[in-house]
């Protein structure tokens, strides 16, 4: 039983919260990361296949998928769905790369703002411990002035 109740303390201090320390080091590993970004776009790639609509064409025939693949870089813009047609070839792969730096650096930039906020926190809590040393010595000030 007592076995029991030191294990759960133990399990306890493995939870604490990271030190400021801690903190600053991962922040600048990311601010480091969100520098390197290479270029980047949001949206998404998707392969489609279009009919032409004349009747004469291979396209048209039951079972054909139609002309392509053709790639559509689709985004979000004012609350519209856009979408942008990429050239098959290697402006594809490159395309690719853009939009998965994009995700990339959303990941990144959600990370530190998750990390910066538990740094401000701690700051704040710095801050107060400041103020209050702050506050008594004013008091006192105030107190030996009368
Ligand atoms: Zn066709």
């Amino acid at each position: 039983m007592y076995l029991v109740v030191v294990e759960l303390q133990e399990g306890g201090s493995l939870m604490s919260p990271t030190s400021l320390e801690q903190l600053e080091v991962k922040g600048a590993d990311l601010r480091a990361a969100l520098a390197r970004i290479g270029d980047m776009r949001p949206g998404s790639l998707s392969e489609t296949y279009g009919k032409c609509g004349k009747p004469t064409c291979h396209c048209a025939k039951s079972g054909s998928r139609g002309h392509g693949p053709s790639w559509l870089l689709t985004r979000t813009v004012d609350g519209k769905t856009v979408a942008q047609r990429i050239p098959s070839g290697p402006a594809v792969e490159q395309s690719k790369q853009h939009v998965a730096e994009y995700k990339r650096f959303r990941e990144l930039a959600r990370e530190l703002i998750e990390i910066s906020d538990q740094i401000c926190d701690l700051r704040l809590k710095d801050l107060q411990g400041v103020r209050e040393v702050q506050t008594k010595k004013k008091r006192h000030r105030r107190k030996s002035a009368r």
